[in-house]
C-alpha cells in the first residue's frame, strides 16, 4: 500500500495525513464564504479503504505512544507547538478565506494552537502521575490510563482553536488521535495538524477529511475507535451517540446552546455594557456555540437598554473578512444563510419587529457572499421561534420582562444549557441569580472568549453536551481510571467496605 503524506499548500488540499490515501481520490471543495463562486481549495473525501488503513495505523501506534512517560510525550507537543508558531499570520489569511470570519479573530483561532499544545504539553507529565492512597486497610493506587485510538470531530466555527481543544488533551492522556475536519473549512487545519504531526511518532496523529456523514459515521462506528470527541450541532451529536452506540465507546460532546443573558434592572447601561454585550451577539456573525443567543431585559430598563445598544449595532461594518474595516463577515454557506432568512421572515411574518442594521462595506459584493446585516428582533415573545431556536447568525431577539422569577424561567426553559450570563452593577445579587441557571458557565457581566479559560471546567448541560473540556478535565475525559490495591489483613467495618 502506497503511503502518502500531503502538503495542504501546495494547490490548497486537505489530503489524508500521516497514513495512506488508498487508491484515487475524490474531492470535495471549499468556497469562500464573501465570495462564494471563488474556489479556496479542495479536501479528500476520504473513502473506506484509507479509513480503515488509517484506522490500523492509529491502533498500531496506541502502545508505543500510551508507553511514553508523561514527561516525553509533553517534550514532543511542546515541539509541535513550537513548529507551529510561526506562519500565523498567513494561516489567520487563509482561514479568513476559506471561513470568512475578520482577520483578528481568525488571527486568535490559528494562534491558539500553540498556546494550548504547550498547556498540556505541561499537564501530560501530571495525568501520568500516580496517586498513592495508603491507609489502615493497606496501599491503592488510582492512576489514569489511555482509552486508546481516539476520534476528535471538529466543526467550522473555530475549526483549529476547538480541534486544538480536543486533540492535545487527548495526545497527553496517552491516546493516538485521528482528526476529521468540518468539511466547511478544512484547509489550515489540515496544515497545522500535517506539521503536528510531523514530531510525532507514525500513527499518532493522522487527519481524515470527508463527509460527515461518510468519513465522519465510518470512524465513529469503528470497532478498533475506543473514544469520541465530538464538537458540533445537537443534532448531529445525537447521529453520534447513536452510531457510538454500537460498540459502546466513550463519547464526550460539546454541542449547540441558545445562550440568555438576563439583563437587571441594577444594570448600569453604559458604552461597556452595550459594547461587551454587542461582542457576545456578534462575534463571528453570531457563529460561535456561547454567543448570547436571546436577551432578556427587565422592562424598567428595557427601553433605554435597546436604544444604546441599536446605536452600538448600527457601527457595525459587514463585509469580507480580509478587509480590515470589517467588524463582521458572511455566513459560511447558503444553507446556514437560507435558514437564518428564513428564521427572520418567519419572525416578521408573525409580527415582530426585525431592524437590519449596520453598514455594507461593499454593496456591490454583497450579493456575491453570504453576507448578513446585523438585527434586532423585539416584539415577539420568549415562545418566539427565532428565541428559542440557535441562530447562528447575527440576528438577535430582545424580550422585557417584569419580575426576576421570570426571567429565570425563560432562561431555563430551552432544551440547551451551555453558558448564560448575568448583568448588573450589584454582583452580589448576580450571583444570587447566577447560581439559578441552568447552563454549564454562568457569566457575571462578560460573556465571550475569555469569560471562561482552561482554568474552568467547560460544557453543556441538558442537550448542550456530556463532558467538560479544559484543563484536567479535559485528560480525564480522555482517559480510563484504574484502581489497584493492596489490602491484606483485616477486614474494615463500614457501609463502603462489605
Ligand atoms: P455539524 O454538527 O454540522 O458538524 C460538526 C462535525 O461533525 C463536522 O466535522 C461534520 O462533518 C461532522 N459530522 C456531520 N455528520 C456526522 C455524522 N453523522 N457522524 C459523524 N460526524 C458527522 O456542526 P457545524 O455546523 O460544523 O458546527 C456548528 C454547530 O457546532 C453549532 O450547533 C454550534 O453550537 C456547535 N458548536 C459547539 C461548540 C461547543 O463547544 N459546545 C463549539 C463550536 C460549535
Amino acid at each position: 500500500m502506497t503511503v502518502t503524506t500531503t502538503v495542504t499548500r501546495s494547490g490548497l488540499r486537505a489530503e489524508v495525513v500521516s497514513a495512506a490515501a488508498v487508491g484515487p481520490q475524490r474531492y470535495g471543495t471549499v468556497h469562500n464564504p464573501a465570495r462564494t463562486r471563488e474556489v479556496v481549495g479542495e479536501y479528500a473525501l476520504a473513502d473506506a479503504a484509507t479509513i480503515e488503513h488509517v484506522v490500523a495505523s492509529c491502533a498500531a501506534a496506541a502502545p508505543l505512544w500510551g508507553d511514553l512517560t508523561g514527561a516525553e510525550r509533553g517534550r514532543l507537543l511542546a515541539e509541535a507547538a513550537a513548529l507551529i508558531d510561526t506562519g500565523i499570520a498567513e494561516r489567520a489569511h487563509l482561514l479568513s478565506t476559506e471561513q470568512g470570519k475578520v482577520l483578528w479573530e481568525s488571527r486568535l483561532d490559528v494562534g491558539g494552537a500553540p498556546f494550548l499544545l504547550r498547556y498540556y504539553a505541561e499537564l501530560a507529565e501530571r495525568a501520568a502521575a500516580e496517586e498513592l492512597i495508603e491507609d489502615e486497610r493497606g496501599t491503592s493506587i488510582i492512576r489514569r490510563l489511555p482509552i486508546g485510538p481516539t476520534v476528535v470531530i471538529v466543526p467550522w466555527n473555530a475549526p483549529v482553536y476547538l480541534c486544538m481543544m480536543s486533540l492535545a488533551p487527548a495526545l497527553a492522556a496517552g491516546n493516538p488521535v485521528i482528526v476529521k475536519p468540518s468539511e466547511f473549512a478544512p484547509l489550515v487545519l489540515t496544515e497545522v495538524l500535517e506539521i503536528v504531526s510531523r514530531t510525532l511518532p507514525p500513527g499518532v496523529l493522522s487527519v481524515v477529511p470527508g463527509l460527515g456523514a461518510e468519513a465522519g459515521t465510518a470512524l465513529v462506528a469503528h470497532e478498533k475507535i475506543r473514544k469520541v470527541v465530538f464538537t458540533g450541532g445537537t443534532a448531529t451529536g445525537r447521529e453520534v451517540l447513536r452510531t457510538a452506540a454500537q460498540t459502546i465507546k466513550s463519547v464526550s460532546m460539546e454541542l449547540g446552546g441558545n445562550d440568555p443573558a438576563i439583563v437587571l434592572d441594577s444594570a448600569v447601561i453604559d458604552d461597556e455594557l452595550v459594547s461587551q454585550l454587542r461582542h457576545a451577539v456578534f462575534t463571528t456573525s453570531g457563529q460561535v456555540c456561547f454567543n448570547v443567543k436571546r436577551i432578556y431585559v427587565q422592562r424598567s430598563i428595557h427601553d433605554e437598554f435597546l436604544s444604546r445598544f441599536r446605536e452600538a449595532v448600527d457601527q457595525i461594518a459587514v463585509g469580507d473578512g480580509l478587509d480590515p474595516r470589517s467588524t463582521i463577515g458572511p455566513l459560511i454557506n447558503r444553507t446556514q444563510f437560507d435558514r437564518a432568512r428564513g428564521l427572520v421572515e418567519r419572525a416578521r411574518a408573525s409580527g415582530a419587529r426585525v431592524e437590519e442594521l449596520g453598514t455594507r462595506l461593499d454593496p456591490d459584493a454583497w450579493d456575491g457572499g453570504h453576507f448578513m446585516a446585523p438585527m434586532i428582533a423585539t416584539a415577539l415573545p420568549h415562545e418566539a421561534e427565532l428565541v428559542r431556536v440557535e441562530q447562528f447568525a447575527p440576528v438577535i431577539p430582545i424580550v422585557p420582562f417584569d419580575e426576576l422569577d421570570q426571567a429565570v424561567a425563560w432562561a431555563n426553559d430551552s432544551d440547551y444549557g451551555l453558558a448564560a450570563s448575568v448583568w448588573s452593577a450589584d454582583t452580589g445579587h448576580a450571583l444570587e441569580v447566577a447560581r439559578r441557571i441552568e447552563s454549564g458557565s454562568v457569566f457575571i457581566n462578560s460573556h465571550r472568549i475569555g469569560s471562561s479559560d482552561m482554568s474552568l471546567p467547560f460544557g453543556g448541560i441538558k442537550q448542550s453536551g456530556l463532558g467538560r473540556n479544559h484543563g484536567m478535565w479535559a485528560i480525564d475525559e480522555c482517559s480510563e481510571l484504574q484502581a489497584i490495591s493492596h489490602r491484606p489483613g483485616k477486614d474494615f467495618p463500614g457501609p463502603h467496605n462489605v
